[in-house]
């Protein structure tokens, strides 16, 4: 579904990542863990396109997307910072990307409530962010990625800052919310525990070809 092939990227004239490549099957959530400038949040850049690759090829479903754009790669996004919309509620920010795709009103409101429940948050709709907790804020994050189904989610440690008894609670649930919607994910974090208890599959950036 994903398939990263060799791919080299170099930031200001260092080589970050060294012809890495990796696979992530269709529905399979695959967890790539290293330490901070590793390459991490680089190795997601290069494949939503939001960074220019020296050499390698990403492959979408198939189909080289090394050349298209972001916003036609199918892909999804979620970071640490949640970065919800402040204008917008709840159901603002989880219908977002269907508003984007142009989704019809009735479609939109009904994916919205799915979602939200999806991950635990029935009945929060009308909800201004500013009033959410940060496991909340999370949560929406996490729905708003998932609304529009993207062929293959992107997660920049989207569980970093939480207590821990939270972030293992929350990890351990979105597990079961990605394995319920069978969602492509590739996710990344400093925290190889987290990359276990979230992952089908984890592995390390440092033995695919980051720079040390
Ligand atoms: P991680 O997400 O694993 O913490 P990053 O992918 O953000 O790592 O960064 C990898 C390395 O690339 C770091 O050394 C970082 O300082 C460097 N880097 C990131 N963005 C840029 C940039 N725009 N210009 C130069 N160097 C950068
Ligand atoms: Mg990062």
């Amino acid at each position: 579904m994903l398939t990263v092939d060799s791919v080299s990227v170099s930031l200001g004239g260092e080589r970050v990542l060294d012809a890495v490549s990796l696979s992530v099957a269709a529905g399979e959530v695959v967890a790539v863990f290293g330490p901070s400038g590793s390459g991490k949040s680089t190795l997601l850049r290069a494949v939503a396109g939001l960074v220019d690759v020296d050499s390698g090829r990403v492959l979408v479903d198939g189909v080289d997307v090394t050349a298209v754009p972001t916003h036609r790669r199918s892909v999804g996004m979620v970071f640490q910072d949640e970065q919800l919309f402040p204008h917008r509620d709840v159901a603002g920010n989880v219908s977002f990307g269907l508003e984007m795709a142009g989704v019809e009103r009735g479609e939109r409101d009904s994916r919205v409530s799915e979602v939200l429940s999806a991950v635990g948050l029935d009945g929060f709709g009308g909800r201004d962010v500013s009033t959410l907790s940060g496991g909340e804020a999370k949560r929406v994050a996490l729905a708003r990625s998932l609304a529009p189904r993207p062929t293959v989610l992107l997660a920049d440690e989207p569980l970093t800052g939480l207590d821990a008894d939270l972030h293992d609670r929350l990890a351990v649930e979105v597990r079961s919310v990605l394995r319920a919607s069978g969602t492509t994910t590739l996710w990344v974090t400093h925290d190889r525990a987290e990359a276990e208890l979230v992952a089908d599959r984890s592995v390390s950036l440092l033995d695919l070809g980051a720079r040390a």
